[in-house]
């Protein structure tokens, strides 16, 4: 299960505690922003001394927002290593954990915009973010959740880009994070286990829970249903 905690401060301050606090993944949203509005793409910074985790999650979250929401890719196969010019390096280095700087969409782009003020737009990066700490961090554990530029204590007042429509980049971040909060909270739907059934006409007489990885033949010599390897467990007596 997911303990998520959101970390203030500066962002040296928020990476500190969270490796005191043992967190198994670091993640800071933003938005990008560029002076041409036609700019939008996808992209995750990690830091430059990031691992192999760090760069494989991000390069699956950004491919990820890419197919979600029919955005190009940015960075190299969707990662930029050490930050554009080492901008947003400082941000994650300092983590004792895999850890992303996340620029999803451009509040620059007004398409981009219209889906980040928008709560589908936010519950589908919610959803991609949620996806992507489930797919590499399967054990669970706490969870380091950072708004970029909010709750700095040396500039508190910082909310970064304008998007376009209204907002701010780090009011709109901060709404994604709280959702995937909410999303990795929950418990994870299991996968059905499979089940086999006999039938006499029209009636299911039996079932059984087998193993998955179970294979099920039928031996015509002896008159029965095989089941190879796995354990068998019936659950309602032939009739
Ligand atoms: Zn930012």
């Amino acid at each position: 299960m997911y303990d998520v905690v959101f970390y203030r401060g500066d962002y040296r301050d928020r990476q500190r505690q969270a490796n005191d606090d043992g967190a198994v993944c670091y993640v800071e949203h933003h938005f990008n922003s560029y002076a041409s509005a036609s700019v939008g793409y996808a992209v995750t910074i990690v830091g430059s001394n990031a691992s192999p985790t760090s760069k494989n999650w991000g390069r699956w979250y950004a491919r990820s927002v890419g197919e979600t929401f029919g955005v190009p890719v940015g960075g190299s196969e969707g990662i930029v290593v050490g930050g554009y010019n080492g901008r947003g390096d400082a941000n994650v280095r300092y983590t004792r954990m895999p850890a992303v700087l996340l620029e999803p969409l451009f509040a620059s782009h007004p398409q981009h915009a219209a889906s980040i003020r928008s709560e589908s737009g936010r519950r589908r990066l919610a959803e991609v973010l949620a996806d992507s700490i489930r797919r590499f961090f399967p054990d669970g554990g706490r969870v380091a959740f950072s708004v970029g530029h909010k709750y700095k204590a040396s500039n508190p007042h910082d909310r970064g880009a304008a998007v376009v429509g209204g907002g701010t980049e780090a009011d709109y971040a901060e709404l994604v994070l709280e959702a995937a909060r909410d999303l990795l909270g929950r418990p994870e739907v299991e996968e059905p286990a499979r089940r086999v059934l006999v039938q006499k006409g029209d009636e299911v007489v039996a079932s059984i829970w087998i193993d998955e990885d179970s294979t099920v033949r039928w031996d015509p010599v002896r008159d029965r249903l095989i089941i190879d390897e796995g354990a068998a467990v019936p659950d309602a007596p032939a009739s």
